[in-house]
């Protein structure tokens, strides 16, 4: 028997599209329109150095303007095609409509290994890049607005904004041109641990659910759950960093580029991360046992499976081994479409990327905000909303005193209840509001209708179903 073809990431994309809208009763063409990607800038350009003219070839693909501006981040890796770049854009659309960020898809990408360059050629070719980019409004704070991605992250995003404000020295909002700034040039605190962020939220509103977790074969709580984590960059790092400090989840095992390290015990995910930083790899981490086949790792046993670096890892050859009940996608398209129909078979829960990951973009939405409203948040209600509680303690204290009864409020409280919310805090908050109420959106779909099989299938359909009624809005 032929073997079936493994898909291309950009097929699978077209492949779970055309699942989800089999099912749908779009008018018409609405369904093409929707699919393809609206246009694709290729740039290539020259940047003098070291003795020489380098030519780089980047991209930034418009995949839907249902909502202006177009959303979505810039990446830097040799592997970057006008292919990849368009199924990236395509997901950021379906992402935004998800987690209702008002905003139509959009990626970009350069061919480049960023770690073959210094600090200073990097700049050099950031800056020029992004001159291309604005120069055709496909960096504009009203019209399409970047942020990290693989390879880049606020350093390059403050090179972009600085850039931009060179070229448009009158528009007193161009600091909202890109997101994940950093927090001293017009970000927002907590938008570099948002996506990893992201993803404990969506696994802790799952754990809120005794039917899902069963349909997993799971019980119980995030407490004491293996993990694996694909990938310590910044979204497996900061994902692993909170599962493991803060829901009680063990880290068993991590696979990076050079191999992969495990300990049922569980791994301490902050000195694992430095010892990368500085010996470049996972090798020789103390306490852990080395295997220089990582990918043998992704079928190791555990509760939850994180792939959080490239897309394409989990693919027809290796998906029947994963032994994952539950995985959750923190990097984008890391299962094919031909591995995710193997898991499917096999009972497996996926927590699909669109959702899994959208927290990356969801605090690029309130760092937008807050460039265009030009004011941090929490400033004007903190000292007030303090002001608040600290009456009531005082009410409180009083009567007690008064009344000669014996309690009083515990100092851990007192502190607590008086400390007015920060922008972290506000940040966080919004985001965590905004990972349950996407999720339920996307579960109740899954959980309510019998011919929707999965996760992924129900995420395409809530999105799709949002993209469809802003055309419909519009007249198209
Ligand atoms: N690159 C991230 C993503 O894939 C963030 C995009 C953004 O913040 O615009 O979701």
């Amino acid at each position: 028997m032929a073997r079936a073809k493994e898909p291309t990431f950009r097929e699978s994309v077209d492949i779970m599209f055309a699942r989800a809208v089999a099912l749908m009763d779009l008018p018409p063409g609405l369904e093409e329109k929707i699919r393809v990607c609206n246009a694709t800038y290729t740039v290539r350009f020259g940047v003098r150095m070291r003795g020489e003219i380098k030519t780089f070839t980047g991209y930034r693909a418009v995949h839907s303007e249902h909502m202006e501006p177009v959303k979505g981040g810039i990446r830097f890796a040799l592997g970057v095609n006008q292919d990849e770049v368009e199924a990236l854009a395509a997901l950021m659309t379906y992402k935004c409509a998800l987690v209702e960020a008002p905003y139509g898809g959009s990626k970009g990408g350069l061919c480049i290994d960023p770690r073959a360059y210094d600090d200073e050629e990097m700049e050099r070719i950031t800056r020029r890049f992004a001159y291309e980019l604005i120069k055709r409004d496909l960096i504009n704070p009203s019209q399409n607005v970047p942020a990290p991605d693989m390879g880049t992250g606020e350093r390059e995003m403050a090179w972009i904004a600085d850039q931009y404000q060179r070229m448009n020295t009158t528009d007193i909002n161009g600091n909202a041109c890109v997101t994940g700034k950093p927090v001293n040039a017009g970000g927002i605190q907590g938008r570099t641990e948002a996506t990893g962020r992201g993803v404990q939220y969506a696994l802790q509103e799952f754990f809120r659910h005794p039917q899902d977790i069963k349909a997993a074969g799971l019980s119980g709580t995030l407490d004491g759950k293996r993990v694996i984590v694909q990938g310590l960059g910044n979204v497996g790092y900061h994902a692993a960093h909170f599962l493991s400090t803060e829901d009680g989840a063990k880290v068993t095992a991590v696979i990076e580029r050079d191999g992969a390290v495990s300990n049922d015990a569980g791994l301490d995910i902050d000195a694992l991360r430095g010892w990368i930083i500085e010996n470049g790899g996972v090798k020789g981490f103390p306490d852990a046992t080395y295997e220089a086949d990582g990918s043998k790792l992704l079928e190791a046993e555990c509760d939850i499976l994180i792939p959080a670096a490239l897309e394409g890892v989990i693919h027809m050859d290796n998906a029947a081994k994963v032994s994952a009940p539950l995985i959750i996608e923190a990097a984008n398209g890391p299962i094919t479409a031909g591995a995710d129909e193997i898991l499917r078979a096999k009972g497996c829960v996926i927590i699909p990327d669109m959702y899994a990951n959208a927290g990356g973009v969801t605090v690029s939405y309130f760092e937008w905000v807050k460039n265009l409203s030009h004011i941090r948040f929490g400033r004007m209600q903190r000292r007030q909303e303090e002001n608040r509680h600290q009456l009531i303690v005082d009410e409180l204290e009083r009567i007690s005193t008064d009344s000669s009864i014996n309690w009083t409020l515990s100092p851990d409280f007192k502190t607590k209840y008086l400390r007015g919310a920060g922008e972290l805090e506000l940040v966080r908050s919004g985001l965590d509001d905004t990972m349950r109420a996407a999720y339920n959106d996307m579960a109740n779909v899954w959980r309510n209708r019998d011919d929707v099989p999965d996760l992924r299938t129900a995420a395409y359909l809530v999105a799709i179903d949002k993209v469809a009624n802003s055309y419909r809005a519009k007249g198209l």
